[in-house]
């Protein structure tokens, strides 16, 4: 191809090194994901399972290639990480550098520069003017975690409350703060004490309006806590395991409302929704939605494990020095790889990406909507759009879940190529989280393997 034939604005397009498309070549899985997880299952503790386990050999743009050669597309991303690709090309350079400059110091001990320019980022990024101030941790439920600590710090109050359908993490205090019971804490406990779970705002199952969603909320928390021992609220903007619940319009504004009059610190865990995947770097800006802290995680270093808390720097200032940090951290490589993802994010155009992708999913699963009843309810913003399974014929009327039709339609996919991942308080929720990377003739095949995984369900 000579250089007048190729369009201008393809000219620029980003270069895979694996062909971006589905492909199965073996058994779904193969002969030697099989002997691996054979391996596995001597040495890998059975409480970690494996939705799909082919054992990933390579993995660029939408697409991972598994020991046996299949190629799927990936409608997971490693539950909202790699938001911005796999094997992102800025992101892969930016990693690699920084682990010739330095691996580790210990922000604690003796600082560097990327730690302090992905706060700069988070500053300008998330929602709000005013001066805010960041933490660097590991992972989601240490932000979790540090975020009800720097709220509680500054309130001098011991209440935390949550929403129902919330999911928030795997350790101790975020397993009593989660909405399911089983898998995250059968067994576990005990469980921290002070976690409160208040009705949430889920307008398929509730009909209520935000403003009548938020007044029993708060009818709730003045009820069965009191706002004076209350420390924080900690929030979803669009629940994540839960099932993409999108609040109704009005509800989180007025909650951050009662929040503030009331001394309350409301958290915005944006830890699956932030980061350009639903268009907006966080999704409480589709709300007008200004919480005083912000916990991000997953997608905000290209894969590499990063998380923040970011907010109010009155509130941030609370805490004693010392009193936050950890050794790992704020790792300069994972802080050097977030800096490239919100470059990424700027120079390739992803809120705008992360938009096409979920007008495209939108209107495929609305025209298969039209075609199968067992699909309730279609929902979410940009990249992360969900549907509501029920059993078929009792639709509106009684929205019965149908947690089976979601584990079939899993499996479908899994046998021809895609990697659907599901949610749901009652497991009937099927998500679509791809990465900003999804082209939409991609999309389009994926729906059509759904398109017959629906007509197969009978
Ligand atoms: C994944 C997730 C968490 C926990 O993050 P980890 O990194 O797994 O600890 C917390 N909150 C939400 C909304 C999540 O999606």
């Amino acid at each position: 191809m000579t250089d007048t034939q190729i369009p201008a604005e393809t000219a620029s397009a980003p270069v895979y090194s694996v062909p971006q498309e589905r492909r199965i070549v073996t058994a779904v899985p193969g002969p030697k994901s099989e002997e691996l997880h054979a391996r596995r299952s001597k040495v890998v503790s059975s409480g970690v399972s494996s939705a799909l386990p082919v054992y990933i050999e390579r993995a660029n743009g939408a697409i991972l290639v598994d020991v046996d050669g299949n190629q799927f597309i990936d409608f997971g991303a490693g539950i909202g990480v790699t938001t911005i690709g796999h094997t992102e090309q800025r992101v892969v350079a930016a990693a690699a550098d920084q682990l010739q400059d330095v691996i580790h110091t210990l922000f604690t001990i003796t600082p560097y520069e990327e730690y302090v320019r992905v706060a700069e980022l988070l500053a300008t990024h998330t929602p709000g003017r005013f001066e805010k101030k960041s933490v660097l941790v590991n992972s989601g439920a240490e932000a979790v975690e540090n975020g009800v600590k720097i709220a509680r710090k500054f309130t001098g109050r011991r209440a935390v409350a949550v929403l129902d359908h919330a999911y928030h993490g795997r350790t101790n205090l975020t397993m009593a703060m989660n909405y399911k019971a089983h898998p995250y804490a059968t067994g576990y406990g005990p469980f921290a004490g002070d976690v409160y779970h208040a009705p949430s705002s889920y307008p398929y199952r509730d009909g209520l309006s935000g403003q009548d969603a938020a007044a029993r909320t708060i009818a709730y928390l003045e009820k069965v806590v009191g706002a004076s021992d209350l420390a924080c609220l900690v929030v979803e903007p669009i629940q994540g395991e839960g099932g993409f619940m999108v609040p109704a319009d009005g509800f989180l504004p007025t909650l951050q409302s009662w929040c503030t009059e009331n001394g309350v610190v409301m958290i915005a865990d944006e830890i699956q929704s932030g980061m350009a995947r639903t268009g907006r770097y966080f999704a409480s800006e589709h709300f007008e939605w200004v919480p005083d802290l912000v916990l991000s995680a997953k997608g905000i270093a290209g894969g590499l494990p990063l998380a923040a808390v970011t907010g109010r720097a009155e509130i941030m200032d609370a805490s004693h020095p010392g009193g936050l940090g950890g050794t790992f951290g704020g790792n300069p490589v994972a802080c050097a790889a977030a800096v490239a993802v919100f470059e990424s994010i700027e120079s390739n155009g992803l809120l705008a990406e992360a938009d096409r992708i979920g007008s495209s999913l939108k209107a495929g699963l609305e025209r298969l909507k039209q075609r199968y009843d067992v699909i309730g309810d279609i929902r979410g913003r940009g990249a992360m759009i969900a549907i509501e399974l029920v059993q078929p014929g009792t639709g509106d009327s009684t929205k019965v879940p149908n947690p089976d039709a979601v584990s079939r339609l899993v499996a479908h996919a899994a046998q021809h190529g895609v990697l659907f991942l599901s949610a749901g308080t009652w497991g009937n929720v099927l998500r679509f989280l791809p990465s900003l990377a999804v082209s939409d003739s991609l999309i389009d095949d994926a729906l059509h393997v759904l398109d017959d995984g629906l007509a197969s369900l009978g």
